[in-house]
């Protein structure tokens, strides 16, 4: 009988995951059933225990419930403590382990599938949310030689700032929206880890930031040109990129975890792929 997996949040109607680990499963050769789950507002915990008793091996997480996975874990790596939320969880006997993989996709995707690497460059982190929160850590290891977050609510990038001091080896600093007008020079790298492209807005940051040599980073994707890449191409901000990158490599992470097989990101990467137009 297959090992069976799923991804469970609300509402999942729109997600990739089957689609990407039954491609992984095919690829792989492992014999997997992989569902999406509509898990009800206030009842994470009774959903995923069916699930469990239903002989469920593990779970993607998405949103909203995040943080309820990150409660519900009997045992969390070091990424998913640090990250405050889990996006993956194992089930071993009475063990619940939970993962958060996407900052560490996200990483891998700019790393490794952009060819842009972190370790001695000029970092700009917009938002300080939960995706945010996930990519400290990874970034952080990078070795960046200066990493700038910057926040609307600016308590909330400051809090992150204290939090990941201890980590940071190069420069680093947290400032708000209207501070980035004096920057002294733009960044190598440019990541737009808001939610404000999911509604359509901008989130309001000088086109100082960008130069023609950046990678401009906007961890939604499937939105083509969104607002956010659209100013830093009419600003002359070199190579672009949407999250669809970040989105296979941390499933591709989860996998591996779950069943000790790394699969192939890249053909996965292109056909899911939505043109930046
Ligand atoms: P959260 O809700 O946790 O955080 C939202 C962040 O966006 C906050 O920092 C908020 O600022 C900021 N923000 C929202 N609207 C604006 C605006 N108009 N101007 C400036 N800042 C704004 O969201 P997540 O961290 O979970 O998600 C962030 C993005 O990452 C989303 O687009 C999401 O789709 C994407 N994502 C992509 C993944 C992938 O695999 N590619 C995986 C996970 C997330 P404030 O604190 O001031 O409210």
């Amino acid at each position: 009988m297959a090992d069976k997996y799923a991804v469970i949040g609300n509402p999942i109607g729109h997600t990739k995951s089957p689609l990407i680990h039954q491609t992984f499963a095919r690829q792989s050769g492992q014999d997997i059933e992989y569902t999406a789950i509509e898990g009800r507002l206030g009842n994470f915990r009774e959903d995923v225990e069916a699930f469990r008793q239903a002989d469920g091996r593990g779970m993607n997480v998405t949103a909203p419930f995040k943080l309820d996975a990150f409660a519900y874990a009997t045992d969390l790596t070091e990424q998913a403590r640090l990250a405050g939320a889990v996006n993956a969880l194992k089930f071993d006997g009475d063990r619940i382990l939970g993962q958060n993989f996407d900052g560490i996709g996200l990483t891998r995707d700019i790393v490794h599938n952009l060819g842009a690497p972190l370790r001695g460059k000029r970092v700009l982190l917009l938002g300080a949310g939960g995706a945010a929160r996930g990519a400290m850590l990874p970034f952080l290891e990078q070795k960046p030689a200066r990493l700038l977050l910057v926040n609307r609510t600016i308590g909330k990038a400051q809090a992150l700032f204290e939090q990941f001091k201890p980590y940071a080896q190069g420069e680093f600093a947290y400032a708000s929206y209207p501070e980035l007008a004096d920057v002294a020079e733009g960044f190598d790298l440019v990541i737009n880890a808001t939610s404000a492209s999911l509604h359509g807005e901008l989130p309001p940051v000088h086109t100082r930031v960008f130069t023609h040599a950046s990678l401009v980073y906007e961890l939604a994707y499937g939105k083509g040109l969104t607002p956010f890449l659209s100013l830093a191409r009419s600003a002359g901000g070199g190579r672009l990129a949407d999250g669809v990158g970040m989105l296979v490599e941390q499933a591709a992470e989860a996998f591996a975890w779950w069943r000790g097989v790394r699969p192939e990101t890249a053909d996965l990467i292109k056909t899911l792929t939505v043109p930046l137009v």
